[in-house]
């Protein structure tokens, strides 16, 4: 697959529950020229959540007839998925017309996928910016999982087992911020942006 021509791929991964989804928020309303990829998923659909703007929400059956396609389809550029992984149980993907046509008009992309997926696509694109966000703890993540409510405590005991994994991952990240406060982490993204839209490099 080529490299973007102008637009960069600034991925934003880390365990569930670390606030990967509000720093993806807050980043959409100030940065000029960010255009969020918008993930399919397996899972049930959550109240407050609409299709196609959370997730464009698919049945297994759905999401494996694609994932089939593109192991049928040699042309990377006629993927359907841009990277794909399971978790806990359900599958997520990023669509790749989305990410491509966004890259080839010059804008930068934002990706919020967890942390199988982020290796894919850094192998794919290797000038992707790779964001690990980690939590304070794992106490704290606990802690905001719970206080979210979006997951059952058995749900919410499986996601934190995966999260002590993908914490062992971090040194495969480029930059690792520890998100302690929202608005201080989303500054730090921002001045990784600054830097590399500029060709600086922070490392
Ligand atoms: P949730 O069920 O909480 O919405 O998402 C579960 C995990 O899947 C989160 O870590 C989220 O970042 C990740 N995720 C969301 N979309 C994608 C995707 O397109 N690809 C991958 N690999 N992970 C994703």
């Amino acid at each position: 697959m080529n490299q973007p021509a102008s637009g960069h791929i600034y991925i934003i991964t880390g365990p569930s529950g670390v606030g990967k989804g509000t720093l993806c928020k807050m980043l959409l309303a100030v940065e000029p020229n960010l255009t969020l990829s918008v993930s399919a998923t397996s899972r049930a659909i959550r109240a407050g959540e609409a299709h196609g703007v959370s997730y464009h929400f698919k049945t297994r059956a759905e999401f494996e007839a694609m994932i089939a396609h593109d192991q049928a389809q040699p042309d990377a550029g006629r993927h359907h998925l841009l990277e794909w992984a399971e978790y806990n149980g359900n599958y997520y993907g990023t669509p790749r017309s989305v990410v491509q046509e966004a890259l080839g008009a010059g804008n930068n992309v934002l990706l919020e996928i967890e942390t199988q997926g982020a290796l894919q696509v850094k192998r794919k694109f290797p000038s992707a910016h790779l964001i690990f966000v980690a939590p304070p703890s794992l106490e704290e993540l606990a802690h905001r999982l719970r206080t979210r409510g979006t997951e059952a405590e058995a749900e919410i005991a499986s996601r934190l087992e995966i999260s002590r994994h993908e914490m062992t991952l971090q040194d495969r990240f480029d930059y690792v911020l520890v998100n302690q406060r929202l608005e201080e982490c989303m500054n730090a993204i921002r001045e990784i942006m600054a830097r590399t839209a500029s060709g600086r490099s922070l490392r």
